[in-house]
């Protein structure tokens, strides 16, 4: 199965949105394999948004992440990668359509609630960037028959 890497923006920690959002991803099956509250440095934001260091927004992107903690977790199921990100919606918080994360409680470009890998490379390269390897815990969830048909799994 596939794991992925969510982070909860500091405005999600702001807005009291935590519960909301961890609540989608339970509800929707995917199974929770790390969380813990981090504040965020320069040094690690430039890693992680190296691809946005060109842009003119990569500072203030930067400094929103570390205005106060944020939420990482690791999440696992099949296609984890594509199933968060569609639970996540568009990174515009104002096109986010209705029922996704971003479409229901972002009125903004940056400050979206959430980030999720976008692709196997980056969600391996991501979980490890967040978590050591004694964070992400190997434990099995008795619902699996539930949640998944067996040829799923
Ligand atoms: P995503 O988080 O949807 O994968 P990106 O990797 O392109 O999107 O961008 C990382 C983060 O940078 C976004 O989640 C958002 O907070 C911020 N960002 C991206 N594009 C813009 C923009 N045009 N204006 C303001 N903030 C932006």
């Amino acid at each position: 199965m596939e794991k992925t890497l969510v982070l909860l923006k500091p405005g999600t920690l702001q807005r009291a949105l935590v519960g909301e959002v961890i609540g989608r991803f339970e509800r929707k099956g995917l199974h929770l394999c790390g969380l813990k509250m981090m504040q965020l440095d320069d040094a690690i934001l430039s890693e992680h948004y190296a691809h946005l260091a060109e842009k003119p927004f990569f500072q203030r992107v930067k400094d929103s992440m570390m205005a106060n903690p944020v939420i990482a977790l690791c999440l696992e199921g099949t296609d984890a990668i594509e199933v968060v990100r569609t639970l996540c919606g568009p990174t515009n918080g104002r096109k986010a359509p209705a029922g996704t994360i971003r479409g229901d409680f972002s009125m903004s470009f940056q400050e979206n609630i959430v980030h999720a890998s976008d692709g196997p490379e980056t969600a391996k390269a991501e979980v490890a960037r967040f978590f050591r390897p004694e964070e992400i815990f190997d434990w099995k969830a008795n619902n699996l028959p539930a949640t998944y048909a067996n040829d799923e799994f």
